[in-house]
């Protein structure tokens, strides 16, 4: 079903091949377990998923149970102390690693600056971390801010990440890059960058905000030695949704981050004066867990977790290949660009297209239930979240684009107001 790299004929063009695609499509079932509004076409779960249904009798049990009667004994009787491990346990599934080197915990942007910091005390003698220009922007203002605060003799250099393997050096202390580009939806060999970084001594830091949840991770197989990613992209964990680190086990003894606090203590009850770090993964904790964010998000993660990393592959390759191929003619006529890869091996699960008004005519599609999203200066953003996205839903999204395109019905003062989140 995957439509395969190289330029076969296009066989998929009615309507009705769209409809079949759903019905022979073996993960389609799983659309229903997600709240998603009838009419709505929701092409923006990188961005915020959608809702688990079992989210929602998750969440009433959290208040009104665990919280509303437990009270303070849940952190015991509800093992409220242990869901950061224990959804972090969970994730390690998904992005190819060990039990004990993931464990949700703060925001993606704290998870950030926690183990980049880590990282340029791990290479004490080095004074570069080495990044792409266009970066998701808490990702370089991370990296300023580790400059800033924890030690000012670091330089951040800034190459085009095609680039970056040729710049490392024995200066380099850290690479840290986005595996999936949030703009271009371009995606990193994580294996070749990692090794690079390796042969000169340097550590490697992955953002997989963009690819847990959408494409297959192998951190150990990439022997990746630190990560960060996102829990309401993807993972659909809710808006705010505590995020998640990895450090690999090799580094788990040494590894010292700045924000000690009283979560990453080795015995947080003991009420000591004195920091003394947990010896595992625990050790990058800060403060208390959110636990309604937290148990919210356990649901999200607990249905991917039963999904075949290869399967949502597939799907999300065959999804972003044909709306790549039913847009070409609106390209031509209406001057978008595709500036995601054709390249599928260096895809993620998005697409994203150049148009100079590109913003006006997203907020029409999205004045028409369809959703997709837009970033500065000019990126219009479509998501393919294959846990829920159906083949259907890209026909009919092209097929408005092309008239909101062909009436001019975008050119509107109503389209061109700017809201505060894009
Ligand atoms: C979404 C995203 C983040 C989000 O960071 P927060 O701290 O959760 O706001 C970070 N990095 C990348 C690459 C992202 O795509």
């Amino acid at each position: 079903m995957t439509p395969s790299n190289t330029s076969a004929p296009t066989m998929i063009v009615t309507q009705q091949d769209f409809l079949d695609l759903d019905k022979q499509d073996p993960l389609a079932s799983l659309r229903d377990q997600f709240e998603i509004p009838t009419g709505l076409i929701y092409l923006n779960g990188n961005s915020l998923g959608v809702l688990p249904k079992a989210a929602k009798a998750r969440m009433a049990d959290v208040i009104s149970r665990e919280w509303g009667e437990g009270l303070i004994r849940s952190w015991n009787t509800y093992n409220w102390i242990s869901l950061p491990q224990r959804i972090g346990a969970k994730l390690a599934g998904i992005i190819g690693a060990k039990e004990h080197e993931v464990i949700v915990s703060d925001s993606t942007s704290v998870n950030l600056f926690k183990l980049a910091a880590a990282a340029v005390k791990l290479r004490p003698n080095r004074t570069k971390i080495i990044t792409e220009p266009g970066n998701f922007p808490t990702d370089l203002y991370i990296l300023n801010g580790v400059k800033n605060f924890i030690n000012q003799e670091i330089e951040i250099i800034t190459v085009p990440s095609n680039e970056v393997m040729q710049h490392i050096n024995e200066d380099t202390a850290l690479v840290c890059l986005t595996h999936v580009h949030y703009k271009s939806g371009t995606m990193l060999n994580m294996k070749d960058i990692t090794t690079a970084a390796h042969a000169k001594g340097a550590l490697m830091m992955w953002d997989l905000s963009h690819s847990t949840g959408a494409v297959p991770l192998a951190l150990n197989d990439a022997n990746a030695d630190l990560a960060v990613g996102c829990g309401y992209k993807y993972l659909n964990g809710g808006p705010g949704a505590p995020a998640f680190l990895y450090v690999a086990d090799k580094h788990l003894k040494e590894l010292e981050q700045p924000l000690t606090g009283w979560f990453g203590h080795a015995n947080a009850f003991a009420m000591s004066d004195d920091f003394e770090a947990a010896p595992g993964i625990e050790k990058t904790l800060c403060g208390t867990t959110p636990v309604i964010g937290a148990s919210a998000l356990e649901v999200g993660v607990d249905i991917m977790t039963k999904v075949e990393p290869q399967q949502l592959r597939d799907k999300s390759l065959a999804l972003s290949e044909y709306f790549i191929r039913l847009m070409e003619p609106l390209c031509e006529t209406y001057g978008f660009e595709l500036a995601t890869p054709k390249d599928q091996s260096i895809r993620g699960s998005q697409v994203s297209y150049t148009h100079p008004e590109g913003y006006a005519i997203m907020q029409a599609l999205i004045a028409q239930d369809i959703i997709g999203d837009f970033r500065a200066p000019n990126i219009l953003r479509f998501g393919f979240a294959p846990l829920y996205v159906q083949y259907i839903d890209l026909w009919n999204t092209v097929k408005a684009l092309e008239k909101i395109m062909h009436e001019g019905s975008w050119d509107q003062a109503q389209f061109r107001a700017k809201n505060k989140v894009t």
